[in-house]
């Protein structure tokens, strides 16, 4: 059985025309219908013939992943607890926020792996450790799951308005399916998401990088987290085998658009890296790049390896950021009573019912 949301635009068409004989404009008709129209059964494509529908459903099945647990914090962020075909499980998040007008727009959290090989030392999801990749259906069964729930089926104006590749996993490990993940949000009859609204977060992994940037398909975010060699080595080891020197030179000459910037994810963490002398550190490196910086605040729970940073370093931080002209914001965590919050994402089963790397998206 061919699992039809694994399958590419391209890859439907030679499905429906070599295996089921149809012509190539039905692979259009499903392809709305599954991206679209959130169709979970052939039986819902209804300006599809009877006798087509009986062939698909012969031949492949649509697989969405199953929601084991919906859990909503008090700020609004929702997350989800899903369940995959083979049983492994994920989390995914959505962030609300609110327009210039007034109105809701959700930005959502994507997983792209089970568990992650990355071990960064402030990440829940890096305690888990690496299952596997998820597949292109996999990643994109999350936007189905989050457009059922939020009702959300106006194309034109959709409540699911931005994607960040930020929940568990790290992108680029899993290079190919994210590739043919993005391709479908772009394709206008697919998902129709534009590169503008989509974000992916990587640790930075050199394989891919350039790849990614080429495509032009999502905005990059680094997850930077440490202002010099010794100290990412010390809170990301495994990232830290390509050296911070190497990543801000491979930076520099990234492919970006026109007014484009890298944005930089740092989490302040306290007596680790959040003193003026690693603020200065830091300045030297991003100014480098055309890069900006998100500051996120740690908050640690019992048992958490790192403290938070106190509200004067933050202040003090973020202030000699801007006094060297370095774009930096302090994003709040949101979902934090649920482990929603960035880095606090690890799907088990012991998680089913009060479960919970986050909600620390961009503003949309
Ligand atoms: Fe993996 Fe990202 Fe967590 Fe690091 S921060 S362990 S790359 S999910």
């Amino acid at each position: 059985m061919t699992d039809i949301l694994n399958l590419t635009y391209e890859e439907l068409e030679a499905f429906m025309t070599a295996e089921l004989g149809e012509p190539r404009f039905r692979a259009r008709q499903v392809w709305q219908w599954l991206w679209q129209k959130c169709a979970r059964s052939f039986d819902e494509m209804t300006n599809v013939s009877k006798a087509t529908r009986a062939r698909l459903a012969e031949k492949a099945v649509i697989t969405w992943p199953e929601v084991e647990t919906v859990q909503k914090s008090a700020d609004g962020t929702t997350k989800f607890l899903l369940r995959l075909a083979d049983g492994a499980l994920v989390e995914t998040v959505l962030i609300p926020s609110a327009s210039r007008e007034g109105t809701l727009r959700i930005t959502q959290c994507l997983s792209c792996q089970v568990g992650c090989a990355m071990g960064c030392t402030f990440c829940s999801t890096g305690t888990m450790g690496f299952e596997r990749n998820m597949t292109m259906g996999e990643i994109l069964g999350q936007v189905l799951v989050a457009r059922a729930h939020l009702g959300d089926s106006r194309p034109d104006h959709p409540i699911l308005r931005n994607l960040v590749f930020m929940g568990m996993g790290e992108p680029l490990l899993n290079l190919n399916e994210v590739m043919r993940s993005l391709r479908t949000l772009n394709d206008e009859f697919g998902l129709s998401f534009s590169p503008r609204r989509i974000t992916v977060s990587t640790c930075g992994i050199e394989k891919g990088l350039r790849e990614l940037g080429e495509s032009g398909l999502a905005f990059l975010a680094v997850s930077l987290h440490a202002p010099n060699q010794e100290i990412r080595k010390r809170i990301m080891p495994k990232a830290a085998h390509w050296h911070l020197d190497d990543l801000i030179t491979a930076l520099e000459s990234y492919p970006l658009k026109t007014r484009e910037r890298v944005t930089f994810e740092y989490l302040l963490l306290g007596g680790v890296n959040d003193g003026i002398e690693h603020a200065r550190e830091l300045v030297r490196l991003v100014s480098r790049t055309k890069g900006k910086l998100n500051l996120i605040v740690y908050n640690p729970a019992e048992g958490d390896p790192y403290d938070a940073p106190t509200p004067e370093r933050i202040l003090a931080f973020e202030q000699y950021l801007w006094s060297k002209n370095i774009t930096a914001i302090i994003r709040k965590s949101k979902g934090q009573d649920i482990k929603a919050a960035c880095g606090q994402l690890k799907a088990s089963e012991l998680q089913r019912g009060t479960a919970s790397a986050g909600a620390d998206a961009p503003e949309a």
